[in-house]
């Protein structure tokens, strides 16, 4: 299927619009009336992350146990070669995370301390309203973000609509460069594009995901925003949350603690 250049480019016009026009409840999360806006959703879950930059800073070795987790599980290869990277969980320097929320008085420890980046999981992700195959899309049910690579045709649009660099592309095939192989997740193809899915499938089986699993300082927390009891709502209301690019109205699920 072919997508002209004007179609695309009102597909992810519209999508950032959709997120801050498209849905009455925002009306009453922007109003602070956040229970009652949830109660307005059929779905009762929706899967989120916090990461707590204040216990990475003290925890350089978390980042790698992190990442190392992810890959493993999701058979994510090494490629040396930045432009055939795969990445799914990766580490950043605040400065070029958060750009658009820094001012010149950050302290320099904050500033060039490393954040983990993955999938935002957005609640208005202009990769899904892209895709001509619908190899992405949005899960009703809770909010993830999935992808089908039988379904991808590689034509690398989510990836040009996606603002925060989260999707690779395979360029080469992977399963040569995986040192080790984990059967139970599928190894992808070359000429597909894959992501984080919130490790929706370990989730199924009631486990958290293999990041924040891996990660033993607690920095990093998985759970339901829809559950006003769930600690990432009692950890949001008591700490100041930031989020990458918020004036894209993409509204990503993925939070930082700074
Ligand atoms: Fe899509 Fe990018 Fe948002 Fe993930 S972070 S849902 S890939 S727009």
């Amino acid at each position: 299927m072919k997508i002209d250049r004007r179609k695309f480019l009102s597909l992810t016009g519209g999508a950032a619009l959709f997120g801050l026009a498209g849905k009455a409840s925002y009306e009453a999360f922007a109003a602070g009336e956040v229970d009652k806006a949830i109660g307005e959703h059929k779905a009762k879950t929706r899967w989120a992350m916090v990461i707590d930059l204040r216990i990475l800073k003290d925890h350089p070795e978390e980042y790698d146990n992190i990442i190392n987790a992810c890959n493993l599980d999701h058979n994510v290869p090494k490629i040396d070669d930045e432009r055939h990277e795969i990445k799914w969980v990766w580490k950043e320097d605040f400065h070029h995370a958060f750009i658009e929320q820094e001012n010149f008085f950050y302290p320099n420890e904050v500033r060039h301390m490393n954040v983990i980046l993955m999938c935002n999981h957005c609640d208005n992700p202009p990769c899904v309203n892209v895709c001509p195959t619908q190899a992405t899309w949005k899960r009703e049910e809770d909010g993830i973000v999935m992808m089908d690579w039988h379904r991808c045709i590689g034509c690398r649009y989510c990836m040009a609509a996606c603002p925060y660099g989260s999707r690779s592309f395979n360029w080469v095939d992977p399963k040569p460069l995986l040192k080790e192989m984990n059967g139970d997740f599928p190894a992808r193809t070359k000429g597909v594009v894959e992501k984080c899915t919130f490790c929706a499938s370990r989730i199924s089986q009631g486990k958290q995901p293999a990041c924040v699993e891996a990660c033993k300082t607690g920095a990093l927390k998985f759970g339901n925003l829809y559950d006003r009891e769930s600690e990432i709502r009692k950890v949001l209301r008591d700490n100041y949350s930031i989020r990458r690019k918020p004036e894209l109205g993409t509204q990503p699920e993925v939070y930082y603690l700074i």
